[in-house]
């Protein structure tokens, strides 16, 4: 959602998507929860051509193939740390993860793709009807992949956790384009908000961070600095640098 300060202070929540900076009441400042992609929607005419041309060169990250389960018990981890673990890192060697990451970088889905898997139901009984259990996980996919993961996710769960598929009492897959559509911060799949490369990572979207060429307009996602993973510090940042400017 788009978040904004009101000159008079106070904050107001639409349930709806915002198509263009009118659609929000006058404010003295507007910080903007949203990727370098929809500002230009949102504010492009208001933007100058130099900063609309630095917001085109913004470059995504790679994308992210997310599975939801319902399983009949717990997951037959072979090592039973993992069964303990609310959120286990599957990868096998680190060659091999380093191997997946490098393949979903370059544009290609991996085999044996590094998998985060995450199983809430072991910590909290609400998630889940009793004897039951839910999980999910995500690996990394090529920006805005058309290829079906889910076999290669279930298999390297499978493999370290022999038995697993016949847990399955029914999954919900979501590719990168279903998390996109579902929120539309996540160009591509990208839930980082933007690439990590050496040139975005201290300096996002563009040299200014946080401020844009207009006035009172701010960005605060995660395609600011210090970058998705630190929570909150985005929005930190651009709200002290909004105070200091417009209050
Ligand atoms: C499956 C998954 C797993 C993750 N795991 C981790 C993790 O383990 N550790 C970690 O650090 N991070 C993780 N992340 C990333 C983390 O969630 C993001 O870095 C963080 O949420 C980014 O915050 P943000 O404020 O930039 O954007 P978001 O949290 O995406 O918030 C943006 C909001 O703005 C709304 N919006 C967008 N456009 C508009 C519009 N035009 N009008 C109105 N509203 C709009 C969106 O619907 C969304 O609600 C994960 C993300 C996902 C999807």
């Amino acid at each position: 959602m788009i978040s904004y300060l009101r000159s008079l202070g106070g904050e107001v929540f639409l349930n709806r998507p915002v198509r263009r900076l009118e659609d929000l009441p006058a404010c003295r400042a507007t910080l903007c929860d949203v990727t370098p992609r929809q500002l230009l929607t949102i504010a492009g005419p208001g933007l100058s051509p130099v900063y609309r041309n630095r917001l085109k060169q913004f470059r995504y990250g790679m994308g992210a193939f997310k599975i939801d389960w319902a399983l009949a018990g717990p997951v037959p981890w072979t090592a039973q740390e993992c069964a303990r673990a609310a959120t286990v890192h599957l990868g096998g060697t680190l060659d091999e993860i380093a191997a997946s990451e490098r393949t979903a970088w370059q544009g290609y889905q991996a085999r044996k793709p590094f998998v985060l898997l995450v199983q809430p139901s072991l910590f909290d009984s609400a998630r889940a009807p009793q004897g039951k259990h839910t999980l999910w996980t995500y690996c990394h996919a090529p920006n805005n992949s058309q290829v079906d993961a889910s076999e290669r996710i279930e298999a390297q769960i499978e493999r370290f956790a022999p038995g697993f598929r016949h847990m399955v009492l029914a999954r919900h897959v979501s590719p990168p384009s279903e998390l996109e559509r579902r929120n539309a911060n996540l160009v591509g799949g990208d839930i980082g908000g933007g690439a990590p490369t050496l040139g975005q990572l201290f300096f996002r979207p563009t040299r200014q961070l946080y401020a844009t060429s207009k006035k009172g307009l701010y960005l605060c996602s995660s395609s600011t600095p210090p970058g998705a993973g630190v929570h909150g510090m985005c929005g930190y940042f651009a709200a002290q640098k909004a105070l200091r400017e417009m209050f």
